[in-house]
């Protein structure tokens, strides 16, 4: 089953206002009209309006970086879905690393996060990924599965063509160290595979299956060449806007 290509750059915190209005410009000129690969960007939230106006006319995807789980109420310094929707964001990233991490995000509540968003009609991007001392005592598969089950607990096989995985190996990201595309293709097999138990083939074959993890120009067409990566979650290089199309390139089909 061929699969669109998807390549989004996460911003973390990184832009103000001005950088922002400064990268979509870049951005714009090099990739407002590409069809062939799904393209996105997430700014930090204070960018996000300013970038829903500068994107309105062309392709590229808007996406949080977080998103709550409630429609509104009592939640000092949250962002509900129903807001982001509001404001013409397209999707949201649930479950990166770095909010399990450093914002104790637990799986109960990335799953609630997830389901609230597709409520709302927003796409998710699902991150799920090891710690090194998991990958090194063999408990990949058993660690990103049951992320995967928690997160997908109770989302609806339609809802599934709004979800996009993100196989991001805690160890690669922002450390220069890369998985191998063999390495990262098979834990995208493996991802598949759990998704296809968990729903059936055709949501399974449908799902596309970022890889993230210090995405470079230099490494993104081994990586997006394997039969199971579908695109990549991009941190680092997506803040310059040449490594960024260079990264999209690479992900176009004929290539
Ligand atoms: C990320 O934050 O999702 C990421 C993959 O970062 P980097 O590309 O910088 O490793």
């Amino acid at each position: 089953m061929s699969r669109k290509p998807i390549i989004v750059g996460n911003w973390k915190m990184h832009n103000d206002v001005a950088q922002t209005r400064q990268l979509l410009g870049d951005l714009h000129a090099r990739l407002g009209g590409i069809a062939e690969v799904d393209v996105g960007v997430a700014p930090p939230f204070t960018s996000l309006m300013l970038a829903s106006e500068l994107l309105a006319d062309n392709r590229i995807l808007l996406s949080a970086q977080n998103v709550h789980y409630a429609e509104e109420g009592a939640f000092t310094g949250e962002i509900s879905p129903k807001m982001l929707a509001s404001i013409g964001v397209d999707m949201v990233i649930v479950g990166h690393s770095e909010r399990r991490q450093f914002f104790a995000e637990s799986d109960e509540m990335i799953n609630l996060k997830i389901k609230a968003a597709l409520s709302s009609g927003l796409m998710v991007i699902v991150c799920v990924g090891e710690t090194l001392e998991e990958r090194e005592a063999g408990r990949t598969m058993q660690r990103v599965g049951s992320q995967v089950r928690s997160a997908l607990a109770g989302v609806d096989a339609a809802d599934m063509r709004k979800v996009v995985l993100a196989y991001e190996p805690i160890w690669a990201i922002g450390t220069g160290r890369t998985a191998t595309p063999a390495q990262a293709q098979a834990v995208h097999e493996a991802l598949r595979k759990e998704v296809e138990q968990l729903f059936d083939e055709g949501v399974a074959g449908r799902l596309r299956i970022q890889y993230g993890g210090s995405v470079k120009p230099s490494n993104a067409a081994s990586l997006l060449s394997e039969p199971d990566i579908d695109g990549a979650l991009v941190g680092g290089a997506s803040l310059n806007a040449e490594d960024f199309e260079q990264i999209v390139l690479a992900a176009r089909p004929w290539i």
